[in-house]
């Protein structure tokens, strides 16, 4: 058991040590700890005190989860069937775990017997989140009232696996077997992929089905308006009672609906969507609905210009005088590429990662004064680098980059914490932070170094946004600090604020050398890249808030407990005529499929990716009015957002960061400017 790697705290994971057979001890040992710890300070004689709970639950539970998080992060980035089914059988006692503390009463007792005048700042924030988490989850209820809590939770889980299944299994259940000759326009890869489909079936054709991978660029590139209104048709009515009863998801969404308006009244809200605010940087359901028709009235003409080009394109060079809704995404990749010539394979030739990696490395030393340097540590794969960020000298943090794709790592791109900044109140030492930052990036070809499309230095940036705000921060207490009890619709602040740096001539021409001739991008194919960045911004701008603005009137104005079948549809129909411009064909059921707020934890919260794009876009926007005759970045913008935003982490309302750091309320100004959508007003 000594041997166990989990179990050695004393600096960072022994990932290279780590193997299948030590995940089940490992957790037998510190759940035992956590569960103990749990029982000690929930005693009756055990002091309601922040720093003794924290002393003997924050450290055994700190523990649990630096131990289980490293099989978790395994589990995605060096998956072997033997870690696998070790994780997936150690996962159900974990989550019971966490579950049972998250809902403790005598906990929440103690938690709130404690003396918060005697707190510091941070821990009184802490102190704060961890007692309304416990009120959220039903802590004061007593009674029938919590038996009935207990029993909507238990059905509203069930209800949202089984929308989620639905909506897969209609998913799936579709498959067109196309001839040829219907697959003109459609690209090779997708052709051969649909052949192979079929062959594997021992059919013949080729198997069409509604998965993004095929249902998209169908969409978009056949020629065939009969086979995309054939997919077309089919997707946007999946589980729903137009397709096969089975899948049908429109009881289950009147049910879910019901469920939440009564949760709500339960814990003391007069609707869901005032619930889901509550731990949320948002201070109301109507300022969030505000926030959204305002949006649209101002994105309102961008929308209906685009939608004017794209007909009158349509009607002159592809002869479709009244497009069907199965023509939009063909007519708008036909004029896109009559608009802006240029290839992601042309541009890719330039994005080399290491030229990348030193720029990225560039702006954020600069910036935010620190320096990164090359540090050691165990790793998982070979290719794993490890680094470690300092200032004056000292280190603030460290994180390891993993960058490339390979066979038995997860897909798509994510920042994780490996351990959080916290004084530890047991021995008094000062942990830094610790990240991972993980890409998944196609490896290089014939010993030339790895190519990336601009989507992916995006992502690389966008990640190392999220890194930064996790690492630099200057909070002691562990829950508060870094990304840590950060508000929900305020988090993606610091990853997107980075991407913006990705669309910076200034920033390109330094971080861009052409992988043959070391020439770096030239002005005008970024020219052309900046045009097509905010290709109908104005329509996919009104479709967020279509989105947005009808998840939240679901959640306050819908009465989901006296509503008839069909209300929902109808309360969509009234918001498309309030925001949207595009028509839509009376068969569509897109709610029957909107998984993110019926089994996604996106309820009443959709708006938040737009709210978050214009505190970025905001946030950005001091740093272009700020920006140098030389196109370099001011340095105390620089400070001012590195201590307003980053170092503050969870401590604080993001409002309360936000305003130190711009000295008002975010503005939506910022963002349509970046997205194309400012003077001058279209006609
Ligand atoms: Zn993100």
């Amino acid at each position: 058991m000594m041997n166990n790697p989990l179990l050695d705290f004393a600096d960072l994971p022994l990932f290279d040590r780590i193997q299948p057979e030590h995940v089940a001890p490992a957790v037998d040992v510190l759940l035992a700890g956590a569960e103990e710890a749990l029982q000690t300070v929930t005693a009756p004689d055990f002091p309601a005190d922040w720093i003794e709970i924290s002393k003997v639950l924050d450290v055994a539970s700190e523990r649990f989860s630096r131990a289980w998080g490293a099989v978790g992060h395994l589990n995605a980035v060096a998956d072997t069937p033997a870690l696998r089914a070790a994780y997936n059988e150690a996962m159900p006692r974990v989550t019971e775990f966490w579950t049972r503390l998250g809902s403790d009463e005598r906990l929440y007792a103690k938690y709130k017997a404690i003396d918060t005048g005697r707190l510091n700042p941070e821990q009184r924030q802490a102190h704060k989140n961890a007692v309304r988490n416990f009120v959220l989850g039903g802590a004061e209820l007593q009674g029938e009232a919590k038996q009935r809590f207990a029993v909507i939770q238990e059905r509203q889980a069930e209800l949202s696996q089984k929308f989620s299944e639905n909506a897969l299994d209609a998913t799936d259940a579709f498959a067109y077997y196309a001839q040829p000759d219907e697959l003109e326009g459609v690209p090779q890869d997708v052709i051969g992929a649909a052949r192979a489909a079929a062959e594997a079936e021992g059919k013949p054709g080729y198997k069409l089905t509604l998965k993004m991978p095929c249902y998209l660029p169908v969409m978009q590139f056949a020629r065939s308006s009969a086979l995309r209104e054939r997919l077309y048709r089919a997707y946007v009515t999946r589980a729903s009672e137009l397709g096969d009863p089975a899948f049908d998801n429109t009881a289950l969404i009147n049910e879910i609906l019901a469920l939440r308006q009564e949760e709500a009244r339960l814990l003391g809200y007069p609707n869901f969507g005032e619930l889901s605010v509550v731990p949320k940087m948002a201070d109301s359901a109507d300022q969030v609905t505000r926030f959204l028709r305002d949006l649209a009235v101002k994105a309102g003409p961008y929308g209906a210009r685009d939608l004017a080009d794209l007909r009158s394109f349509a009607s002159e060079h592809l002869g479709l005088r009244d497009p069907q809704p199965w023509d939009w995404s063909y007519i708008g990749e036909k004029l896109k590429e009559a608009r802006y010539a240029f290839s992601e394979q042309e541009v890719k030739q330039y994005f080399t990662a290491p030229k990348v990696m030193a720029g990225l490395f560039k702006i954020v030393e600069t910036l935010f004064e620190v320096s990164i340097r090359r540090d050691s540590a165990p790793v998982w794969h070979p290719t794993v680098e490890f680094y470690r960020i300092e200032r004056g000298g000292a280190k603030v943090g460290q994180f390891y980059l993993d960058p490339s794709a390979r066979a038995g790592k997860r897909g798509g791109a994510w920042m994780d914490d490996v351990r959080a900044r916290w004084l530890r109140p047991d021995d008094g030492v000062l942990q830094t932070p610790v990240a991972q930052l993980v890409c998944n990036f196609a490896a290089g070809v014939d010993g030339k170094p790895p190519l990336l499309t601009h989507d992916d230095v995006t992502t690389l940036f966008h990640e190392f946004g999220h890194g930064l705000h996790h690492m630099l921060t200057q909070v002691n207490e562990r829950d508060v600090s870094g990304i840590s009890g950060v508000e929900w619709d305020a988090v993606e602040l610091p990853s997107q604020f980075m991407e913006n740096f990705c669309w910076e001539w200034d920033v390109l021409r330094h971080m861009t050398a052409h992988v043959d001739t070391g020439e770096p991008l030239p002005r005008a194919l970024f020219d052309k890249m900046t045009a097509a960045k905010n290709f109908q911004s104005g329509l996919q701008t009104l479709r967020q808030i279509e989105f947005s603005l009808f998840d939240m009137l679901l959640h306050t104005s819908y009465d989901a407990a006296n509503a008839q079948s069909g209300d929902v549809l109808a309360l969509l129909a009234q918001v498309r005529a309030e925001v949207a411009v595009m028509p839509s064909p009376p068969f569509s059921r897109t709610p029957n499929t909107f998984s993110h707020i019926f089994s996604g934890g996106y309820a009443a919260g959709y708006y938040s990716y737009k709210w978050a794009e214009v505190l970025s876009a905001d946030a950005y926007a001091a740093f272009e009015e700020s920006v140098g005759a030389d196109g370099e970045p001011n340095i105390e913008t620089g400070r001012k957002y590195r201590q307003a935003i980053l170092e503050a982490g969870g401590s604080r309302p993001a409002m309360e960061s936000f305003k130190a750091f711009r000295g008002r309320e975010p503005q939506l100004d910022a963002l349509l400017r970046h997205q194309g959508m400012a003077e001058p007003q279209p006609a």
